[in-house]
């Protein structure tokens, strides 16, 4: 934070306007969103928006990970959107936690559930969820506490699927404002898939057989039930 207000002060003595969104530590009235514009904000200030980019020298297209080959093209960066808007689950009321708690379970303990995907997928593929509505800003302490046990969990349960030669995980949230950790089995062997790019590579490769992903998603909730908890049949959506 001090190098920030230190970046801060420099652009001020550079005579520029500088209202930086990182400061506030309180959701923004429309009022005040209405006079931060994006060249005030110090993450965005740098960024060519509007502009077209050649493809990076050594880049992410380069890679022999990368599923896509050939030439590419960058989309254009388009200005931030302020006020952002808003996730699924902004309303506790009507977040899936409420309205479908049970859609795609496959084990629960009462305070996590796994789900799966709802159809198959090209790669063994889980969720991690809160039982009860938090985002990772506001879990309360005791599950912060377990998040680390649980994310080692699910990776045991999906490596004794067997043929599993990693397990990645990840947690973005800018789809849905309940907490959600994905994890992700990639097979044996297969070193195109490795790292970044798993997820693009599921993108754009056939998925699997629908008895094996009904008996994949069942063997993880069974395998989480021998430490504890409760296994749950796979339905699809
Ligand atoms: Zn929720």
């Amino acid at each position: 934070m001090r190098q920030l207000h230190h970046a801060v002060a420099r652009l001020r003595a550079r005579g520029r306007r500088v209202r930086p969104r990182v400061c506030h530590h309180r959701r923004m009235t429309d009022n005040e969103t209405a006079e931060f514009d994006a060249p005030t904000n110090l993450f965005t200030a740098h960024l060519p928006i509007g502009e077209t980019l050649p493809p990076p020298v050594d880049g992410i297209p380069f890679w022999d990970v990368c599923p896509y080959d050939g030439d590419v093209r960058i989309k254009v960066l388009e200005p931030p959107v302020l006020p952002e808007p808003p996730r699924h689950g902004e309303d506790p009321s009507a977040c899936r936690c409420v309205t479908r708690p049970h859609e795609g379970v496959i084990w629960t303990d009462g305070a996590w559930t796994v789900t799966h995907s709802g159809e198959p997928t090209t790669i063994p593929m889980v969720m991690l969820n809160t039982a009860g509505h938090y985002d990772l800003a506001d879990m309360p302490a005791d599950l912060i506490l377990q998040l680390g046990p649980m994310t080692q969990r699910i990776e045991r349960a999906m490596l004794r699927l067997g043929g599993i030669g990693r397990v990645h995980t990840s947690r973005w949230g800018d789809g849905s404002a309940h907490f959600h950790q994905w994890f992700f089995g990639r097979p044996e062997g297969m070193m195109q898939l490795r790292g970044t790019c798993l997820p693009l590579w599921d993108d754009v490769l056939p998925n699997m057989p629908v008895d094996l992903w009904v008996g994949a998603m069942a063997a993880i909730g069974e395998s989480l039930a021998a430490d504890g908890g409760e296994a749950f049949p796979v339905q699809r959506a």
